[in-house]
């Protein structure tokens, strides 16, 4: 099976040209401005079109699994199609949670039968299983989980001698949700004593405060200095936490050791400010700061203190999400829009296109050791998202492809559509529809 991919503006490191990409067999096989002459048994046309590495997400829930009233494989991964992103990695927190061996093989095996969209999935350190990481098989995972204050329950790590035994044990990439519980629990009983047992989602951000993050992220970023483990900051939240990192640039960065930062979609595009409009939709932990903080997050896109942008998609139904503080589920879908938020992002001036594409697709790969994936490359995976500017269209309940059926996007009109997707070579995605009958592949890692 021989495709081209002709006549659109090829985003790949760095660059912006007019191009063409040969597919064979799923892979690309090659990237040139010439007009190939051999011919195809598919031909594309993207012209007037952008055409990118599909979107690697590093940091996802699809909540299998255990919670599949929420979301699952199938659901999320048809909404990841959908919205150009062609890899995930899938975290810890289902039920039961991947903290041991056999619940990662049980979901390696559920994605290989309704996974639409390549997959990976972290394994969750815990208090109690930090002996169990030297058997973990890095070939195929992207890393471990680690959540430094959450609400999470048992997978919280939260003893000091655990988490040095973590950051010393852990020779794969180390993601850590940094927040600070006791300082969060503090906060949290002096809101409720001034508002009673709900406080309002608009103090989310008081309780769920920059200190919590900043005391979290310092002693994560000191410990991963101590025993040299390769952290990767998840969902970096606040202007303060910026400081602490140093960019990650290729050009003279070993990853083996670097220190590296997620921001996500949610916190680039929202403030605080916007839970008067959307009230505890965008609750999320951590919450969505000022609107400085995100005009720095924004600043750190380009300077690379952030290092990928990802979603933290985490559907929750819509009845799960009503109330306040501490009634309203932290955590909302994102992973469909992801991509033409940040093209909008891109229009208006924030980074440039080819800065987006090493965020969210060069980046992933470099950082977690992709294999054959995230660039368009001669002997990589055809994983291709095409997209078109100038064509607006309205996010509706009817166009939301989440199980939970809505969207903090709802109502947004967006100029940049995703025209078609491929996945290994295969279009999963065009012209509205899903092609259910594409399944993804596991990803592989060369973490050295
Ligand atoms: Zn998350």
């Amino acid at each position: 099976m021989k495709i081209l991919i002709k006549g659109g503006y090829i985003v790949n490191e760095g660059r912006v040209f007019n191009g063409n990409i040969v597919i064979e067999d799923g892979n690309i096989i090659e990237v040139t401005k010439q007009q190939p002459e051999a011919s195809f048994d598919e031909t594309i046309d993207a012209s007037g079109c952008y055409v990118l590495p599909g979107v690697i997400d590093d940091h996802v829930h699809f909540r299998e699994p255990g919670l599949t009233a929420k979301a699952d494989i199938e659901s999320e991964s048809r909404a990841a199609a959908a919205g150009g992103v062609t890899s995930y990695f899938d975290m810890p927190n289902c039920a039961p949670q991947t903290t041991t061996v056999e619940a990662l093989e049980e979901k390696y095996a559920l994605a290989a039968k309704k996974s639409h969209v390549n997959y990976a999935f972290f394994y969750g350190v815990t208090n109690d299983n930090a002996e169990s990481l030297s058997k973990l098989d890095g070939h195929r995972i992207p890393g471990v989980k680690l959540f430094m204050g959450s609400s999470t329950g048992n997978m919280l790590v939260d003893k000091q001698e655990a988490l040095e035994r973590v950051f010393k044990n852990c020779k794969l990439p180390l993601m850590a949700h940094c927040e600070d519980t006791d300082i969060i629990n503090r906060n949290m009983a002096n809101a409720q004593e001034a508002w009673g047992e709900d406080p309002p989602v608009a103090l989310h951000a008081m309780i769920r405060s920059e200190e919590a993050c900043l005391s979290s992220t310092q002693k994560a970023v000191a410990l991963a200095k101590k025993y040299g483990t390769r952290l990767h900051v998840a969902h970096i939240s606040t202007a303060e936490e910026l400081e602490m990192l140093s960019p990650y640039s290729t050009d003279h960065d070993s990853i083996a050791t670097k220190i590296t930062a997620e921001a996500c979609v949610g916190h680039l595009f929202f403030t605080q400010l916007d839970h008067e409009r959307l009230g505890s939709r965008i609750k999320v932990n951590p919450s969505i700061k000022t609107p400085v903080d995100q005009y720095m997050l924004r600043q750190a896109l380009t300077d690379g203190r952030i290092a990928v942008i990802g979603t933290d998609h985490a559907p929750h139904l819509l009845a799960q999400k009503e109330g306040g503080c501490a009634k309203a589920a932290s955590g909302m879908p994102m992973i469909q829009f992801s991509l033409v938020t940040m093209l909008e992002l891109v229009d208006e001036g924030v980074l440039t296109i080819a800065r987006m594409v090493e965020l969210m697709c060069h980046n992933p790969a470099r950082l977690f050791g992709v294999e054959h994936r995230g660039f368009l490359r001669k002997g990589c995976r055809a994983d291709i998202v095409i997209v078109r500017p100038k064509s607006p269209w309205t996010v509706t309940r009817d166009n939301i492809l989440s199980k939970c059926g809505w969207s903090p996007m709802e109502g947004h009109e967006y100029q940049w559509k995703v025209e078609r997707t491929l996945c290994n070579g295969q279009t999963v995605y065009a012209n509205g529809a899903i092609d259910a009958n594409v399944i993804g592949v596991a990803i592989t890692f060369n973490h050295s």
